[in-house]
């Protein structure tokens, strides 16, 4: 176990004007806050493994707190050291430099190619990365293309950035020119606090690999692997000081997030290890990256820096507490030792290693640059290779989410079959679509090997590797990776912040940030041949799905002219209804029309008798007026009604026991007229004079009248008794002998009025009848039409929605064969990649195997030459 090395370097002041009040005064590895009077402010005394004044270079910083850490990693040991402190303390200044005062990292890398010169016994191969985190996204800075990395582990690798470009360096220039150019692709902005304010964490990686020479007699197979993380973190800031807004802030918030997220790690490992815990290392990319130089297997010296001015008091308090917090972790440290064939070291080494030892000599120099490029081109191809396995595996999960969307709206395609299907009545067709979706999900489901529930495979379980380990895929079957949050959704108010540097740790699961277990596996890849078969089998799969989405885009079109067929028919009934209604809102006018000749026969009658009725005091001209009124009442009461049905009156029906009744009125008065009759015809009978045939007569005329009236208007009530009275009257009138030719006329008269009455009554009758069915026919008729009309809205309805549905799909549908054209262009791009890749890559080997052979033609010939002994690698 071994603590971390934590120092404190005091910036110099920007102005030498003070203000007066409070200073930090550094006294030996001790920094404290001081009154103007040099008397000590209680509780702000801070103790470190140093504390570098004002005036101290970066030379001696690195001497005393990062030597150690760069001559372990070229012993196998991981190492990383990083700087922290508000924004504008030196942290850049203290890593990077200047060109009279170099930083960290140059020194460092100056004093590793050092170091393996003076290790003789080793052989060594050392790599560097370059990259930053801004704004939670990884970039690589060694190659601009390279952008949003993700973060994968594996059990051999442990954690490791994905497609990050590593170059094999050897010797110190090479690594600082690379530096440099990668320094150009940082991100920059402008607060307040410092015009060139670096905006991002910037991770610059060496991995160093050796082996014992095997001239070496204590050498072992064993390859040692370390990893050396030089950190330069952004700064953290308060927001509200910076001035940040816009673009800024959002930068500021993810700094201070994932600076928030390494504290909190600081923390928890600062409880010591028996409180410890889960330790939130996969809170931000920075924390991942840097899991193994905290509290795993790395030496790690941490740099605060603080700046000293009295208006930054707080933040320097803030970092200082940090500081204290992060002195008491402890990290546990090993030589990184491996056997496998995932170090690089051993593969290039024994294919170059024969070369290295005879090419010694004149032209080393030379043949040394040609190997250090044909490695580094080796090693390209491999990354080139690794990115393009892992692209067509980012490609096999997105269509795999892809044939879930599709799968999805199928399944809303088929809801809304059944829809459709059920409103039609028909559950056979949707029964067959069901047996057809199952039978394609259970394709789906043996195909890929995943369950329906959209659970995926269960991760396989790895144990948190301690180390850093760098990534070669090439040699072992594709890695797991673990997706971390891409946003945070959550911001680290400096608040918090500066609470987490006095030891507060935030309630991460209020955070809602990725929980410690949260592992997820790629489905393995077989390599290159087995992986064309697969994308065969994928496209066929995308091929049958896209039919199946035909398929039901044209049962869909089917329908759709069903629907419009249905629709058209419906139409046409409806019209014909239409016409239907208009003949029978025609029949009360035709009942109107003859009611109104009716009644004029029936004035013409009357006035005709009334002619008869000479004398028009006598009663008989009386009863006359008196029918005459209850006719003209009855007809204008008939004519309002058949104008009312005319109208479309619904009281129509109604009045039509208003009617009944009038009937029933003008029956009694007919009644008592007829009666009336009776008795006044007696008298002159019983006094048998002839003077009083006229009368007589008269009284004929108005019976036979009163009886025509009564039959035409008792439409409905058959009062037989009546009819019968009305019949024994006539016959008394009948009895009449002196009026014979009266008789006869008026008998003759009586039959054309009974003819007609007869007639009428037929007609009325069918009328009325036909008026009833054609009322009865006119409601179901009416009734019909609205449901009609309701159903028809509802099929519009219907058909605009399968219209929609139908653009809707027709679009989907166009989407995924677009999705799937590119699908098929991306994998022939990937396949003729691959190809061209391994032509490439087999071209290269040829060369190598011919530049091998011209090399051992050529020492054969240099031996043949100069038979001295060929001089020891220099390593
Ligand atoms: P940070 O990276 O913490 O935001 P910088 O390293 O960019 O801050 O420093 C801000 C300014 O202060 C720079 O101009 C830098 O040259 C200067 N500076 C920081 N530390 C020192 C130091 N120890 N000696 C001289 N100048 C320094
Ligand atoms: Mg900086």
């Amino acid at each position: 176990m071994e603590k971390i090395c934590v120092a404190v370097r005091v910036r110099p002041p920007v102005s030498l004007e003070t203000s007066g009040g409070v200073f930090w005064k550094v006294e030996d590895n001790r920094v404290s806050l001081h009154r103007q009077h040099d008397t000590p402010v209680s509780g702000t005394s801070y103790a470190f493994d140093h504390v570098f004044e004002e005036t101290c270079s970066n030379a001696r910083v690195y001497e005393l707190l990062t030597k150690d850490i760069i001559h372990a990693a070229v012993e196998g040991f991981n190492g990383t050291v990083f700087a922290y402190g508000q924004t504008s303390s030196g942290k850049t200044f203290t890593m990077n430099g200047s060109a009279d005062n170099p930083g960290v990292i140059s020194l460092g890398v100056k004093d590793i190619f050092d170091a393996i010169q003076m290790m003789s016994n080793r052989e060594f191969l050392v790599r560097v990365s370059y990259m930053e985190i801004y704004n939670e996204e990884i970039n690589d800075l060694l190659a601009v293309e390279n952008q949003k990395l993700q973060i994968h582990e594996s059990l051999e690798h442990g954690v490791f950035v994905a497609g990050l470009r590593e170059e094999i360096v050897n010797s110190a220039e090479q690594v600082l020119k690379l530096i440099e150019s990668g320094e150009v692709n940082r991100h920059f902005g402008e607060t307040n606090m410092n015009v060139r304010s670096s905006r991002s964490h910037t991770i610059f990686r060496m991995v160093i690999e050796s082996k014992g020479k095997d001239n070496d007699s204590s050498s072992t197979d064993a390859i040692r692997v370390s990893v050396l993380n030089l950190v330069d973190l952004a700064g953290s800031e308060r927001i509200a000081k910076t001035g940040a807004d816009g673009v800024r802030l959002k930068e500021g918030k993810h700094i201070n997030k994932s600076l928030m997220a390494l504290g909190n790690v600081i923390n928890k490992l600062s409880d010591g290890v028996k409180q410890r815990g889960h330790i939130p290392y996969r809170d931000s990319k920075l924390t991942r990256i840097l899991q193994p130089a905290l509290g795993g297997n790395a030496k790690t010296s941490i740099i605060c820096t603080i700046a000293p001015e009295e208006d930054h008091i707080e933040e320097t308090k803030g970092t200082l507490q940090f500081a204290s917090r992060a002195k008491r972790i402890t990290n546990c440290v090993q030589v990184n030792e491996i056997l496998t064939d995932a170090a690089l070291l051993k593969r290039q080494k024994l294919e170059i290693e024969e070369l290295r030892r005879k090419l010694q000599g004149s032209h080393a120099g030379v043949l040394e640059q040609e190997i250090l490029k044909l490695r580094n081109d080796m090693l390209k191809y491999e990354l080139e290779r690794e990115k393009l396995q892992l692209e067509l595996e980012e490609e096999r999960r997105s269509r795999k989410e892809r044939d879930q969307c599709v799968r999805e709206q199928q399944m809303r395609l088929q809801n809304h079959n059944s829809l459709v299907t059920s409103s039609g009545g028909n559950g056979s067709h949707s029964e067959e679509q069901n047996s057809k979706r199952q039978s394609f999900c259970e394709e789906c489901s043996d195909s890929n090997g995943i369950c329906q529930g959209g659970a995926f495979r269960t991760p396989c379980s790895k144990a948190a590797p301690n180390a850093f380990v760098v990534k070669r895929s090439n040699y072992s079957r594709l890695p797991e990776y673990s997706p971390l949050p891409d946003t945070f959704s959550n911001v680290a108010d400096e608040d918090t912040w500066l609470k987490m540097n006095k030891g507060y740790i935030a309630d991460l699961d209020s955070l809602q940030m990725t929980p410690a277990t949260k592992v997820q596996s790629f489905p393995l890849n077989d390599g290159t041949p087995g992986c064309s078969n697969e994308n065969y089998r994928d496209v066929q799969k995308l091929k049958r799905q896209l039919e199946n989405v035909t398929e039901e885009k044209n049962e869909f079109q089917r329908k759709y002219s069903e629907e419009k067929i249905l629709n058209a028919r419906l139409t046409g009934e409806i019209s014909e209804l239409r016409q239907e209604v208009l003949v029978i809102r025609e029949i009360p006018r035709r009942l109107y029309e003859s009611v109104v000749s009716s009644k004029d026969f029936y004035e013409d009658l009357l006035c005709s008798m009334k002619s008869f009725a000479a004398d028009g005091e006598s009663s008989t001209a009386k009863k006359l007026v008196s029918i005459s009124e209850i006719g003209s009442s009855l007809f204008s009461t008939l004519e309002t009604n058949f104008l009312m049905a005319m109208d479309g009156d619904k009281s129509f029906s109604n009045n039509d026991s208003l009617v009944r009744e009038q009937c029933k009125v003008f029956c009694e008065k007919l009644k008592s007229t007829i009666s009336a009759l009776i008795l006044s015809e007696k008298a002159p009978i019983d006094n048998k004079q002839g003077k009083n045939s006229p009368c007589s007569c008269n009284n004929k005329v108005v019976c036979a009248s009163s009886l025509w009236l009564f039959l035409t208007y008792n439409i409905s009530f058959r009062n037989e008794a009546l009819t019968h009275l009305v019949l024994i009257a006539v016959k008394g009138c009948a009895q009449e002998e002196e009026s014979t030719c009266w008789k006869e006329k008026l008998s003759s008269e009586l039959n054309t009025i009974k003819e007609k009455y007869h007639g009428l009554e037929k007609d009325l009758d069918l009328n009325n009848k036909f008026l009833e069915t054609s009322k009865e026919m006119y409601d179901s008729l009416e009734r019909e039409f609205r449901l009609l009309q309701e159903e028809r809205d509802s099929l519009l309805n219907k058909v605009s929605e399968s219209s929609q549905t139908l653009t809707m799909v027709t679009d989907q549908k166009e989407n995924v064969l677009k999705d799937y054209n590119t699908e098929v262009e991306k994998k022939k791009n990937l396949e003729e990649e691959i190809k061209q890749f391994s032509a490439a890559f087999a071209c290269r080997q040829k060369s190598l195997v011919s530049f091998h052979s011209d090399l051992k033609s050529k020492i054969e010939k240099l031996r043949a030459q100069n038979p001295v002994s060929v001089p020891k690698s220099r390593g």
